[in-house]
């Protein structure tokens, strides 16, 4: 349900000015894609004439990927090498290209993104809707397994401990934001915009040469937003622990979005994360990974990578935002909009 309203509010920015009934302006006539993969539902869409090849071009890819990538399927790669046999598998570019971000990220941020977290995220009955509170030897036996830094990469081939499983769940639709823009770019599309369940990518600027903007959800009212971004050829992603969650039978409120320190729902105090960048596959990666590190260790990744600007909300209603990006945000919220800066 939350995915279908994120598709739908985001659908509502990106229409812009269609210009069916005006036939001069056939480079600006908008053409879209809604698909349901990947668990999420997905909405894409380009100007001008290329853009119908290239969006069943791009649509084309994101089954693909997901073929590739889902825990669930057998036959995919990520089945393949958490098969359990202990031995390398051989795996697509595609597939071997998100592993590796995987590492890299989890590296760069202490282990707080942990693509071997998938055993202690599926006892909590994330994978599947069977919810439940795990015991604290339960974790504490599954945790064993859970270290990213055992994962083996060399070229195509990924070998991981017996035991242990993989998941890309963090990272896979930036990656696949990524490749559409890519495939429509290719194609020789100038302006478009997709949104996979709400991580939203843009290509160029919109057909009038305006910004794209971009809703960000207000994490304490998930069915409203917070604040407008407005953006230029970016990825704009979001990960809040509003996304899923499950009510326990202690009254507590529990989350998809796991610590791999100690196997629990992250809650070192940011209840939502966007990260904007360049690349899809960096700010959805960063944007897990910098909700489990809390707001000192976000700042202090991004002080030291300076490659991205995020917008984060504290579970006690702040709403801090870094400076690259402070002036392009119109605040909606009744939090007070707070600026990091870099000094
Ligand atoms: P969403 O898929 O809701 O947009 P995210 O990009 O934040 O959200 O990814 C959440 C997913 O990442 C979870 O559903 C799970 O598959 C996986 N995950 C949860 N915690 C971690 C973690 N610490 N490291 C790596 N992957 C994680
Ligand atoms: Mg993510």
């Amino acid at each position: 349900m939350k995915n279908i309203v994120a598709a739908i509010l985001c659908g509502a920015f990106l229409l812009t000015g269609c210009s069916a009934e005006k036939p001069d302006k056939v480079a600006s006539e908008a053409h879209s894609r809604d698909i349901f993969a990947m668990d999420t539902f997905m909405t894409m869409k380009a100007y001008g004439e290329n853009a119908e090849g290239a969006l069943s071009e791009a649509a084309v890819k994101i089954t693909d990927l997901e073929k590739l990538l889902a825990v669930t399927d057998p036959e995919s790669d990520i089945s393949r090498i958490n098969s359990g046999s202990g031995s390398a598998v051989q795996v697509s570019e595609d597939t071997a290209a998100i592993i590796e971000a995987g590492l890299k990220y989890g590296e760069m941020t202490g282990g707080a993104l942990d693509i071997t977290v998938y055993p202690v995220l599926r006892e909590w009955g994330f994978t599947t809707g069977e919810y439940k509170i795990p015991t604290n030897e339960e974790i504490t036996s599954l945790l064993k397994s859970v270290d990213y830094t055992k994962v083996q990469l060399t070229d195509d081939r990924v070998e991981i401990p017996q035991g242990s499983m993989v998941d890309t769940g963090s990272l896979a639709k930036g990656y696949t934001s990524d490749r559409v823009i890519e495939i429509l770019r290719e194609n020789g599309v100038t302006s478009a915009i997709v949104s996979l369940g709400g991580n939203v990518q843009s290509l160029g600027l919109k057909p009038d040469g305006s910004q794209w903007k971009v809703g960000i959800k207000d994490p304490f009212q998930p069915d409203s937003e917070m604040c407008i971004v407005s953006v230029g050829e970016k990825a704009v992603i979001t990960s809040g622990n509003y996304e899923r969650f499950f009510e326990g039978e202690d009254g507590r409120v529990y989350w998809h979005i796991i610590d791999p320190s100690d196997g629990a729902p992250a809650d070192n105090g940011l209840v939502s994360v966007t990260v904007i960048g360049d690349s899809g596959l960096m700010c959805d990666a960063l944007s897990t990974a910098l909700f489990v590190c809390g707001t000192d260790k976000a700042q202090q990744i991004w002080r030291s990578e300076q490659s991205f600007d995020m917008v984060l909300v504290t579970d006690d209603h702040r709403l801090l935002v870094t400076e690259g990006i402070a002036d392009s945000i119109t605040n909606i919220s009744s939090m007070d909009m707070e600026v990091l800066s870099l000094d």
